[in-house]
């Protein structure tokens, strides 16, 4: 079974897979918490290209295929063997991070990105993506540490991906669960554990 936890920088991702893994694995799950880009030895050095702000100018193809080149390492080596012993896996970040960052945000075709990433994972689909919304307002003051390069981006890039990401959501309500994300965290687990709580094996 495998969940993606979508959404902009500062949308708690990261806290909500944490939160969701301690509450599967207190059901007698295994769980795998992971993350794009840099869940490999070789996707941390994607990831490092990728965020440095010394790559200011990349191509936005370049950028979308090192995210997808990311990606395809990790569901070859991580994800799918994994999912193949029976363990729950939590991506923090998944396909639908490129659609909406590198095909509605720098403005590639949303559905090409979505076709080179499609083959890039064989066709690893979500059985559940869960969009944390935020606006990319409250998220900022979320920040923590220095911007990496994609976070410097202007507001209106961050509005772009944000709608990108909504877009998604509503062509595919079966798979997705789009969670209002400036509630406290608590309030959040609370609305994807109600979601998983029917569906979890
Ligand atoms: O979620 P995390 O902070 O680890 O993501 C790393 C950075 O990569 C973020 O700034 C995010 O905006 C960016 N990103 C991206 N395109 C993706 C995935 C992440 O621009 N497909």
């Amino acid at each position: 079974f495998f969940i993606a936890l979508e959404g902009g920088d500062g949308a708690g991702k990261s806290t909500q897979a944490e939160a969701l893994a301690e509450w599967i694995r207190a059901k007698g799950h295994e769980v795998v918490v992971t993350r794009e880009p840099g869940a490999t030895p070789v996707g941390k050095r994607l990831r490092s290209i990728l965020l440095d702000v010394s790559s200011a100018g990349l191509s936005n193809r370049a950028e979308a295929l090192l995210y997808a080149a990311d990606r395809a390492e990790h569901v070859d080596s991580l994800v799918r063997p994994a999912l193949e012993r029976g363990a729950i896996v939590i991506s923090d970040r998944y396909i639908d991070s490129s659609v909406a960052y590198q095909g509605a945000g720098r403005d590639l075709s949303p559905t090409e990105v979505a076709r080179i990433n499609r083959w890039a994972t064989g066709g690893l689909v979500p059985n559940l993506t869960v969009l944390l919304d935020v606006s990319p307002e409250t998220a900022r003051e979320r920040f923590t540490e220095a911007p990496d390069r994609l976070e410097s981006e202007p507001p209106e890039f961050h509005g772009r991906v944000r709608s990108g990401f909504l877009t998604l959501a509503a062509a595919d309500p079966s798979r997705y669960l789009v969670v209002d994300a400036g509630q406290e965290p608590e309030a959040v687990t609370t609305v994807v554990r109600h979601r998983l709580d029917q569906m979890l094996p």
